[in-house]
């Protein structure tokens, strides 16, 4: 064998596209609906509102784009298998050549101290859960594919605490998954939540107190297994959802915005669309600077 040099490697084309994606949904940037989204719920309350209010995010980085799109299939692929091997899941229409149905958008309309809001969801489904005690309930499903090392922290809480732990862990250090799952289940008016994890490194489904997947070395059968958190929703948690886009949109209402409720150095903030017009943007343009926008000619601040 002899390597070659390539004049362009193909996979560029891939970034590029997303690039050129990304400058032309900023470049051509439409107000979204007005109405808040579960998978926004646990986001800094000034993001939301600056997304409600139409202002234009920042392009879409690369890998967020391809993150997203492996989601969506890994979305498919585990309800396929848990489907071919009689995980109760319901809800979703498993049609001819592979395609799943979710339904569609669901939305519901709140009326609270004086405001009136929509929130709305994407469901992945339902699943029936048997409870220890014997009862039978219908979950809210909640899917989250996750990459190895993220996934490798949680799988850590549960080899050592068990299923318990694994919750608190959701419950602390993944609120985006808690507040979405919450959020759905108030839409759908269910009270329970199952978590389900997918590896996007190895495609193994789920928390396992075995080691990593290395053929020969490994018993799938010998390891305890969880889908990733099973939670009861408390009513306070639906409160907690409904009073927090009720705080917003009466802010907005107002013609305000809340305030930054995290440190410009924080990871919320770096992964923030909106940030070039937030910590400090009010000052820069009263000193006659403009809020840094990373695409050229698209926004004059
Ligand atoms: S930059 Fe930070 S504080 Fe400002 S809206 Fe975004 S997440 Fe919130």
């Amino acid at each position: 064998m002899k390597h070659v040099d390539l004049k362009q490697d193909p996979v560029n084309l891939i970034y590029e596209g997303l690039a050129s994606q990304a400058e032309y949904d900023v470049r051509h940037f439409k107000s979204p609906v007005k109405r808040f989204r579960a998978s926004e719920m646990a986001n800094c309350s000034r993001q939301i509102a600056m997304r409600l209010a139409g202002y234009l995010p920042e392009p879409r980085p690369q890998f967020l784009g391809l993150v997203g799109a492996a989601g969506n299939m890994y979305h498919d692929f585990v309800r396929a298998v848990g489907r071919q091997h009689g995980m109760p899941i319901r809800g979703i229409e498993f049609k001819d050549g592979g395609k799943q149905d979710e339904g569609g958008v669901i939305v519901s309309r709140f009326d609270r101290k004086g405001v009136s809001f929509d929130i709305s969801c994407r469901a992945d489904g339902d699943i029936e859960l048997e409870l220890e005690s014997g009862e039978t309930v219908m979950a809210v499903l909640e899917i989250k594919s996750m990459n190895p090392r993220a996934l490798y922290y949680m799988e850590k809480e549960f080899k050592v605490g068990g299923p318990l732990a694994s919750f608190k862990y959701a419950q602390e250090r993944k609120q985006h998954y808690t507040w979405q799952g919450n959020t759905t289940a108030l839409l759908k008016k269910r009270d329970y939540v199952y978590l389900l994890l997918v590896d996007r490194g190895s495609a193994q489904i789920g928390l396992s107190t075995g080691g990593y997947p290395v053929p020969g070395t490994w018993d799938p059968t010998e390891a305890k297994r969880i889908g990733g958190a099973v939670w009861k929703v408390e009513p306070t948690d639906k409160t907690a959802i409904i009073d927090k886009a009720t705080r917003i949109t009466q802010i907005m209402q107002a013609s305000k915005l809340p305030d930054p409720e995290y440190a410009p150095s924080s990871m919320q903030c770096k992964q923030c669309p909106f940030f070039y017009r937030c910590h400090g943007a009010e000052q820069r343009q009263a000193n006659g600077l403009s809020p840094r926008y990373p695409v050229e000619g698209v926004i004059d601040l």
